[in-house]
């Protein structure tokens, strides 16, 4: 069965979320736990916690298909230590939010190595940041996210995602989730069929089936291997519908966290009713 939201909003408290999800049609959606674009937040208060588990609960949301996403600030392999530490403690609150709500996985952007260091250096930080952050947590998954590979940012190849997941320590608590708009913006060609066979054999030779903890669904604005992040309405842009189609039907994704980052968010019901006739659940 494949579990297909978006990433609502969380405006006036993270419990306002599940609704929003509810309303949209999602059987999965994603949210931010704190506002993105600031590097602290205020604490989640017991009605934050509650509330949210409360929602999720009366609108039928498992703890399986909800995977928050980190704030753009943080950069895990950040090249000057003074900054990696605050990405590091700013990571951590991210992971003790997931651990107050009961969220068992938080998706994060793999660092930029700003020109400063290689880029199996700041791999390396990566995966150091992850160790540390899984070391103080529990019940808390890591989930690595591919990039298309804009400015200085590692995670545009699978190998990159791998030699972050070799040098983890737990790996019962680290996992990837592929964004196609930006496998698509890397090279990976899902929008033909032979492509998208070659990308999915070269990702479970390369990280492996087990280690798929979600996807986010967008199609690109920019064209196959531009290495540029913009996200397209789905079946808009450079993919096409019948990549979509292709992800839909593919058991190997199924039940886990499918989510719409598209720019259209008033299309996200119409677009959800969509991506479950491609998988042939448009009757439930
Ligand atoms: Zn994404
Ligand atoms: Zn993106």
């Amino acid at each position: 069965m494949k579990y297909i939201g978006a990433h609502v909003s969380a405006a006036g408290g993270v419990e306002n979320a599940p609704e929003r999800a509810h309303d949209i049609g999602a059987t999965a959606f994603a949210l931010f736990t704190k506002n993105q674009r600031r590097w602290e937040g205020p604490a989640l208060t017991s009605e934050n916690i509650e509330g949210f588990k409360a929602n999720c609960e009366k609108y039928g949301y498992s703890m399986d298909y909800v995977m928050p996403h980190d704030s753009y600030l943080i950069n895990l392999g950040h090249p000057e230590q003074a900054k990696l530490e605050k990405s590091r403690n700013a990571f951590l609150d991210e992971m003790q939010r997931c651990e107050q709500l009961g969220i068992t996985l938080l998706n994060f952007h793999p660092g930029s190595h700003l020109n400063k260091i290689s880029v199996d250096e700041c791999l390396r930080r990566n995966a150091d940041s992850i160790n540390w952050a899984l070391d103080q947590t529990e019940g808390v998954t890591a989930v690595i996210e591919n990039t298309a590979g804009q400015g200085t940012n590692t995670g545009f190849r699978f190998e990159h995602l791998a030699a972050i997941i070799d040098k983890v320590e737990d790996k019962s608590r680290i996992g990837v989730c592929i964004d196609s708009c930006h496998a698509y913006a890397a090279g990976y060609d899902l929008s033909t069929q032979e492509g998208y066979q070659q990308m999915f054999s070269k990702f479970e030779e390369i990280v492996g089936f087990q280690y798929l903890k979600g996807i986010h669904l967008n199609d690109s604005k920019k064209e196959l291997g531009s290495q540029v992040d913009r996200h397209e309405s789905i079946g808009q842009g450079e993919i096409g519908l019948e990549g979509f189609k292709r992800l839909m039907q593919d058991d190997r994704l199924d039940d886990i966290p499918m989510i719409l980052e598209t720019p259209n968010t008033k299309r996200w019901p119409e677009e959800i009713r969509l991506l479950k006739e491609l998988a042939g659940q448009e009757q439930l």
